[in-house]
């Protein structure tokens, strides 16, 4: 495929250019925010440093962190930078870790935002023939509007589906030749099983490539989906706070995602002690918006776990590349003392040929964590008998243990007990949290 680029002289400009930009945005953001933001402009001087203090990027360090509960402590307008004359849009956070935190918006700030998916898009080989179906959920959440956004850029022909109503997006798809899906990895998933369950294979429909993220989800679910849909399936990254989707995209590469360091400048720290952390070291995304006007967090903490990398890409970009988070620093559980992830869990039911509809349940009785896994079996064992089905479960829980060093009791439910996800999945249920 002939490498296509929405912003090319961006998207492949020499790295110390890059840092060069990065550093002259940084000095002029950093300003702003000190004449504008009194939350912020505080911090700083808890911190002792001033505008002056920044020269460049290699001063970033200096600066202090913002954390969600800053957020939290600032809604609604304690982090606006502009008077709200001036805003044209408000987005919200879907809530999955807690209260909703608001992001105000330009036009300015849209339209840079929408110039991100539309980058998105073109990696994904997209343009002007393309037939663009947003299945991200419309409204508070940025995904259907960011998406929506890059469509229209890219000029693909946007059906705003919105998320749900599966028979009709299906129709849709079928009935206008949707060659492109933007939705959840849940939901993606979900209509793959939709297709199957209504004897419509893959050749059926146009589909070619998917765009999917908003959520944490493994190699393994992309290579489910990718079949179940009969497409390429990229991952795509962001967060309401620092806009949306299109932070970073994935490129035909497929070995991390490309972050818009033009727009958001990345760096990797240690979650516990706050250190920044060389390349190639595993900690937390820290992300400071160089070109936000109304809502412009600095060395914002995302609590997304993952690596950057600077390898030389295959696709020409030479933009970093971000790993695929594993997941947040929030949604790690401990259980028994020993750190989980959900992703690995999903990784071993793939690999032991389960879909990915599972749910983790932990509670605990006593001093003890209980650890639970409901997995829907597959539709051919709902004939088997208890034993066999007793020796399947043992046999998962022993993968498992083996992945995590604890041992969990899984529970086959039937197929299609577990509610389906039309956007973000809700994976883990910890009823410890209800007791304290
Ligand atoms: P909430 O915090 O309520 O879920 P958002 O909708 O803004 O609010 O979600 C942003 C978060 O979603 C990110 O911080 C990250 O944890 C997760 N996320 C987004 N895209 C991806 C992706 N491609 N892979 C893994 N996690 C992702
Ligand atoms: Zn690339």
């Amino acid at each position: 495929m002939e490498q296509r680029y929405y912003q090319k002289e961006i998207e492949t400009m020499p790295v110390e250019q890059i840092k060069a930009m990065q550093s002259e945005k940084l000095v002029k953001q950093v300003q702003h925010v000190w004449d504008n933001v009194p939350y912020y402009r505080n911090l700083m001087e808890q911190k002792g440093v001033t505008p002056a203090d920044i020269k460049g990027i290699e001063d970033l360090h200096k600066l202090p962190f913002l954390t969600k509960s800053d957020l939290r402590d600032a809604y609604p307008y304690g982090l606006l930078a502009k008077p709200l004359k001036d805003c044209v849009r408000i987005q919200s956070t879907s809530g999955t870790t807690g209260r909703r935190v608001v992001a105000f918006y330009t036009q300015k700030d849209v339209d840079l935002w929408e110039d991100c998916c539309a980058r998105a898009i073109v990696a994904v080989g997209g343009t002007n023939e393309d037939v663009c179906q947003v299945a991200y959920g419309y409204g508070l959440f940025t995904g259907g509007p960011g998406l929506n956004g890059g469509s229209h850029k890219v000029g693909c022909l946007t059906l705003p589906m919105s998320s749900g109503n599966t028979e009709r997006q299906v129709q849709f798809m079928q009935d206008l030749n949707a060659t492109i899906l933007c939705c959840t990895p849940s939901y993606a998933a979900y209509i793959g099983e939709y297709l199957a369950e209504h004897g419509i294979s893959p050749d059926d429909i146009a589909l070619k490539a998917g765009i999917f993220g908003a959520e944490p989800w493994t190699e393994e679910m992309r290579r489910g989906i990718e079949k179940s849909l009969g497409i390429k399936a990229y991952d795509i990254y962001g967060l309401t706070e620092t806009s949306g989707p299109g932070v970073a995209f994935e490129c035909s590469e497929q070995t991390g995602m490309h972050i818009n360091e033009d727009h958001f400048l990345a760096e990797i720290i240690d979650p516990d002690t706050g250190e920044v952390l060389p390349e190639g070291s595993k900690g937390e995304l820290v992300f400071t918006a160089l070109d936000k006007e109304a809502f412009p967090l600095l060395r914002y903490r995302t609590r997304d776990i993952c690596v950057l990398s600077r390898k030389k890409c295959s696709c020409g970009r030479t933009l970093i590349k971000m790993a695929k988070p594993m997941g947040r620093s929030d949604d790690m559980l401990i259980i028994r003392g020993v750190n989980v992830f959900p992703s690995q869990i999903e990784t071993v039911l793939l690999n032991e040929g389960y879909q990915p509809n599972y749910q983790i349940v932990v509670d605990r009785v006593g001093n003890n964590d209980t650890f639970e896994v409901n997995v829907e079996m597959a539709p051919e064992h709902f004939s088997d008998t208890v034993s066999a089905l007793t020796a399947l479960e043992k046999s998962l829980a022993g993968a498992l243990k083996t992945m995590l060093g604890i041992n969990p009791t899984v529970h086959l439910v039937p197929p299609k007990s577990i509610t389906r996800s039309e956007g973000k999945a809700v994976r883990v249920i910890d009823k410890r949290k209800l007791h304290d």
